[in-house]
């Protein structure tokens, strides 16, 4: 079953990528497997899956022990400073840099371990009170901050679009962050690349694609859905 839906995602990815005139190597899938046991997820590795995203710290860290070393984890999740040691060796991005007290402490243990730590700034791009994020007007700052910390490097953005029925009506945000990803780039900040763009789940993938996106994030589209309370 879940080969079926992989299947149907990478040919609605296949068909966005011809839409918009795009190439389909410019579009990462992330399988978000939170919640979802190892076994589902060695399902979908053998269909050559390498990309997986997972939004608790704990979580992450058990299923990198369990699964093959050749996968990227992407820390997708809100972050606690006092949880990055966990992650910083163990995920290959942190989408959800949203504070610069956040990004100190990545900065901190990235210099423990020696390395770089790539991460993406989060935007709350459709202002909305429940999610994490900073406010479209504060992100160039934030960004600028970010970006004299040594062992941080800003790859990009992402955000997280309102739940909608009509994956049209997220279209509007998916541009805004585009235009957002375009103006910092074009500043030439030191460190600060805007190559990605981190936006689109199971209800709008097709249209954040079309809208410039390079990393998806598809977790019910893959997994089907998710149920809480087994957990
Ligand atoms: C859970 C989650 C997703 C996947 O959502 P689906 O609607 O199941 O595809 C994507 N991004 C983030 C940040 C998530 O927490």
């Amino acid at each position: 079953m879940l080969k079926e839906n992989l299947m149907e995602v990478e040919k609605n990815i296949a068909l966005a990528c011809e839409k918009s005139g795009r190439r389909r190597e410019d579009v990462t899938l992330i399988a978000v497997s939170k919640t979802k046991p190892v076994s589902m997820l060695q399902e979908i590795y053998a269909e050559g899956i390498r990309d997986f995203g997972e939004n608790k710290v704990q979580e992450l860290a058990v299923k990198y022990e369990e699964m093959p070393k050749d996968i990227r984890w992407h820390m997708i999740g809100h972050l606690q400073r006092n949880k990055v040691k966990t992650v910083i060796d163990k995920s290959c991005l942190i989408h959800s840099v949203d504070s610069y007290r956040l990004a100190e402490e990545i900065n901190i243990q990235a210099k423990k371990k020696g390395i770089i730590a790539p991460i993406l700034v989060e935007v709350n791009i459709a202002e909305e009170e429940s999610k994490f994020g900073i406010h479209r007007e504060d992100a160039i700052q934030l960004v600028e901050e970010i970006a004299k910390l040594e062992n941080i490097s800003v790859k990009g953005l992402m955000t997280i679009a309102p739940y909608v029925e009509n994956p049209e009506e997220n279209r509007q945000y998916f541009r805004n962050i585009k235009q957002l990803s375009v103006d910092i780039a074009e500043k030439n900040i030191d460190n600060v690349t805007m190559h990605v763009l981190s936006m689109g789940m199971t209800g709008d993938y097709m249209v954040a694609i079309e809208e410039g996106a390079t990393l998806v994030r598809v977790g019910t589209g893959i997994f089907g859905a998710r149920s809480y309370n087994k957990q």
